[in-house]
């Protein structure tokens, strides 16, 4: 029994500690980078600031969900050599899997929306990942049920699968808790007075917001999401048509912006050529969130998350766009 709680109270650092050279050991601990020229109309003492999340080994903010997840799961014996992890995922997160389930010694089999883009399939495909392609309509709910029914429908599949379930596991929020979080606080100085993220799983706002709001629950954690249901914004799920994530909790939300895919592309196009920061649609989506809160203030210092970079899209029109 103690020694179950020693095991559980261990965290990811400990539990790569001894493998410092791994490449599993760099994830999280990503630069917080300042924007200076979109923000150069905003008043002097606001500052807006951005989690440079590509620095990951996988690219993507969803490193740090996935191996803390696979971690939790070795922990707690579900996960044990020879199983193969499944789940559903719209992409950053198949890869973060596909990328740890090759360093670790797992198979992974993934069910994705078909119109997931051309790039995220090849990088799966060539990390060894298994690729199930869903209906396009259902986006990632779909998937979710499709993983939901292949789990129940033979009993046996229960000891064949690791199912981390990205949506409902407490090890997806307790990432950003204990690293994004935690982070922010250290690279800011605690000086951090708004934070802003996009909805997808939840699971980066959710954690991240509550590390803050512990430290001090004057900051104020504003989350947004897509402003309909079809949208552009990859990886982000428009809450009010989707299905709920379990681990989403409203008691965070301080306010909710609604962004619309256009203001996202310009924004991305933007980021590049005046900041030099070549960043995927839902950091657009991010930025424009940040100018929105920041504009509305006379002094802070607002954090938020490029969750991933742009070359993941480079078959995507908008950049053609002027
Ligand atoms: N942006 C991108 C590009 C993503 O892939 C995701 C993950 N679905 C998110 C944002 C949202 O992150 P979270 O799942 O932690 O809410």
């Amino acid at each position: 029994m103690a020694l179950k709680m020693i095991e559980t109270a261990l965290d990811q650092e400990e539990i790569l500690a001894g493998e410092s050279n791994s490449l599993l050991s760099r994830i999280g601990n990503t630069p917080l980078i300042r924007l200076h020229s979109i923000t150069a109309e905003l008043p002097k003492k606001v500052a807006i600031y951005a989690k440079a999340e590509w620095f990951n080994p996988g690219g993507s903010v969803k490193d740090r969900a996935a191996l803390n997840m696979i971690l939790a799961g070795e922990r707690s014996g579900q996960l044990t050599p020879g199983k193969t992890i499944i789940d559903a995922t719209s992409g950053n997160t198949g890869i973060a899997y596909a990328m740890i389930g090759a360093a670790r010694g797992y198979n992974v089999q993934l069910a994705l929306p078909k119109n997931a883009s051309p790039e995220r399939k090849k990088i799966l495909e060539n990390y060894g990942a298994e690729l199930i392609l869903t209906d396009p309509m259902s986006g990632t709910d779909g998937a979710q049920a499709y993983v939901k029914s292949l789990l129940a429908e033979n009993p046996a599949n229960r000891d064949r699968y690791f199912y981390p379930d990205q949506y409902n596991n407490p090890a997806n929020w307790e990432a950003h808790f204990n690293g994004t979080g935690r982070e922010i606080l250290a690279q800011t100085n605690g000086r951090v007075t708004h934070f802003v993220a996009g909805l997808g799983t939840t699971g980066t706002f959710t954690g991240t917001a509550r590390r803050l709001k512990t430290f001090d629950e004057n900051i104020k954690t504003i989350s947004f999401q897509p402003d309909s249901p079809y949208h552009g914004l990859e990886g982000m799920k428009h809450l009010e048509t989707a299905v709920v994530p379990g681990i989403y909790d409203p008691a965070l939300v301080d306010e909710n912006l609604e962004i619309t895919t256009e203001s996202a592309f310009e924004m991305t196009r933007r980021l590049a050529r005046e900041e030099g920061l070549f960043v995927g649609v839902s950091a657009g989506a991010a930025m424009v969130a940040a100018i929105k809160v920041a504009q509305t203030l006379e002094e802070g210092i607002v954090v938020t998350i490029f969750c991933d970079s742009g070359y993941r899209y480079l078959s995507d029109r908008f950049w053609d766009e002027k």
